[in-house]
């Protein structure tokens, strides 16, 4: 740290995204992106763009927008357009919590969360998952605190169902409640239709998991024309230009390709249910997963044990070295030919570490 450095982050401890590794070639199950690459529509869209990047992007977004509220079904005034849904979510603990307005998310869910809250020193609300790791929904009726959910969660991948949300949100008319749909599309319900009726919801959603697109830095907040005022007021504050020229491109071409992509998502979830079963049979726990993803342990060898003998036979997965979590591991369903590989490198481990 230099001598310069505010003190007001002196004891931020910042986000640990996963591993991008460039010393050897890994079956990359570590973070959740797909092992599809994108349609060659959105990559022709891209390259397009690519010849005029001397001219700065449409900070309106407008293209995209109009394509993306055919594609969610809503009006271009009800969403706004941000680099990776992560940033809608910065924006969000800016514009809606405060003092008065702390933020209430589980203590197990996304590792940004809390980064958030501390950056932008905004009291959290940390509330812990059940014995099982789900999510009771009462525990956040009727908070009156800014709700942050993810739906399915991170990184135990269990889904809640709407009505469960849609309480969460009648009961706290007077605060926020933020969806974070990073993997709705593997299987979930999307609360976004409920955003024409509560002025007080917003749903965010992102292009970086289930349309092959997590380089492009592409996501999407949706709610009440209110609210998306309220983050373009921050987005006009903060970086106008939030999404380049080459991204608002793509995305639009990934929303004409949008059947190609969920097409992708459905084999994706055949995928993970045979993952499932063949994890069950070597004796994993798994949880139910309506994600890309699944979050499995064994009491054959510890969690970090595991993580770091795939790790060295090529194939990377993420661990979390944090109480209840250190035993799971959380992998990403790839291809199956990928996830044929990581079986058989469990099974070489099984053998030669794991206790039967
Ligand atoms: C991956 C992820 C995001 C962010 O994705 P972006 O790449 O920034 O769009 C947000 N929330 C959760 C729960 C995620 O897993």
């Amino acid at each position: 740290m230099s001598r310069f450095f505010s003190r007001n982050f002196a004891a931020l401890e910042a986000y640990t995204p996963g591993e991008q590794p460039r010393d050897m070639q890994y079956v990359k199950l570590n973070t959740n992106e797909s092992p599809f690459p994108p349609t060659e529509r959105v990559s022709e869209a891209a390259l397009r763009e690519a010849r005029r990047l001397n001219l700065y992007c449409d900070p309106a977004c407008t293209d995209l927008r109009q394509a993306a509220a055919a594609l969610y079904g809503v009006s271009p005034q009800n969403l706004l357009p941000v680099n990776g849904s992560d940033e809608i979510l910065y924006f969000s603990f800016l514009a809606f919590c405060d003092d008065a307005h702390p933020a209430a998310f589980p203590e197990t869910s996304y590792g940004f969360y809390p980064v958030y809250a501390r950056v932008n020193r905004i009291p959290a609300h940390t509330i812990p998952l059940k014995d099982d790791f789900s999510i009771d929904y009462r525990d956040y009726c009727g908070l009156g605190e800014t709700v942050v959910l993810a739906n399915p969660n991170a990184p135990t991948g269990m889904l809640l169902p709407v009505w469960q949300l849609e309480e969460i949100v009648r009961t706290n008319p007077d605060n926020v409640v933020l969806i974070d749909e990073a993997y709705i599309d593997f299987g979930g319900e999307s609360c976004v239709p409920l955003t024409k009726q509560y002025e007080n919801l917003l749903v965010t959603q992102t292009f970086s998991k289930s349309r092959s697109m997590a380089g492009a830095r592409l996501g999407f907040g949706i709610g009440s024309e209110a609210l998306i005022g309220d983050l373009n007021t921050i987005k006009y504050s903060v970086n106008p230009y939030n999404v380049n020229r080459m991204t608002q491109a793509a995305g639009v071409a990934a929303c004409e390709d949008n059947e190609i992509y969920m097409a992708q998502c459905r084999e994706i979830m055949a995928t993970r249910e045979d993952t499932v079963k063949a994890l069950e049979r070597r004796g994993f726990r798994v949880l139910p997963s309506a994600a890309n993803f699944v979050f499995a342990g064994t009491a054959r060898l510890p969690g970090g044990d595991l993580y770091r003998a795939l790790r060295r036979h090529g194939v990377l997965v993420r661990h979390f070295d944090k109480k209840l979590l250190e035993n799971y591991l959380r992998i990403t369903i790839g291809t199956r030919e990928q996830m044929e590989r990581l079986l058989r490198e469990i099974d070489t481990i099984l053998e030669t570490e794991g206790t039967v």
